[in-house]
């Protein structure tokens, strides 16, 4: 169990799967710079993040719920959370709005398992299930929250939790994902792996 001024953001998990430097500049430094993705992503949320909920039919629609987990020491907010009354029974079934398409890596992925965590802990349930909207394909793809992505996102819980309370923020590692980073002209990636050569040449030489 965590106290409250433990909590990571869900958030972190995400930009510690896009990079562990990020996620220590952003959430030990306090770094922050917009750009294009970000941008768009925050255009979106300001229109899903409303805190209103509406019922239709059996579907009640929960927008902008606040959620958290004192046994992960997480916390943050659902864009869409739905409670379904369903032939098999209630079904409860969070849903991320994402501005792009869907991403090779995980980060999406546990950022839903996260808010999953979140959500059967504070009530008491069991969720099999999330999905994401995507703008860019404007398609709703369903997932499972399987043991896989439950240990993968507890993992990436524990690496984030590392970070944050060592307040280490890790070394610059330079590759392709460094063009589309919101915070490169601050983490200057290209500059630190020169002074890592050139700190290697210097103990090459003075060995
Ligand atoms: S610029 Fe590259 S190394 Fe630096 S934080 Fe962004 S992704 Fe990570």
């Amino acid at each position: 169990m965590y106290n409250e001024e433990d909590f990571i953001m869900i958030s972190a998990l995400q930009h510690y799967v896009y990079c562990p430097r990020q996620c220590g500049l952003i959430h030990v430094e306090d770094v922050w710079q917009e750009n294009l993705f970000t941008t768009r992503g925050n255009i979106l949320h300001e229109k899903v993040d409303t805190d209103t909920y509406e019922t239709r039919g059996a579907i009640k629609t929960v927008r902008g719920l606040r959620i958290h987990s004192y046994n992960y020491g997480i916390v943050g907010r659902c864009d869409v959370v739905e409670f379904r009354e369903e032939k098999s029974g209630k079904v409860i079934l969070p849903v991320e709005f994402k501005s792009g398409e869907p991403k090779e890596d995980i980060s999406d992925k546990v950022q839903l398992c996260a808010q999953v965590l979140c959500l059967e802990e504070m009530l008491n349930t069991k969720i099999f299930k999330g999905a994401f909207f995507y703008g860019k394909i404007r398609r709703r793809n369903v997932i499972d929250i399987d043991d896989e992505l439950r240990n993968q996102t507890e993992k990436i819980i524990a690496s984030v939790r590392e970070i944050v309370s060592k307040k280490t923020v890790p070394a610059a590692e330079y590759a392709s994902k460094c063009r589309n980073c919101s915070i490169q002209s601050v983490c200057q990636p290209k500059a630190m792996n020169k002074r890592k050569l050139n700190n290697y040449i210097k103990e090459l030489y003075s060995a």
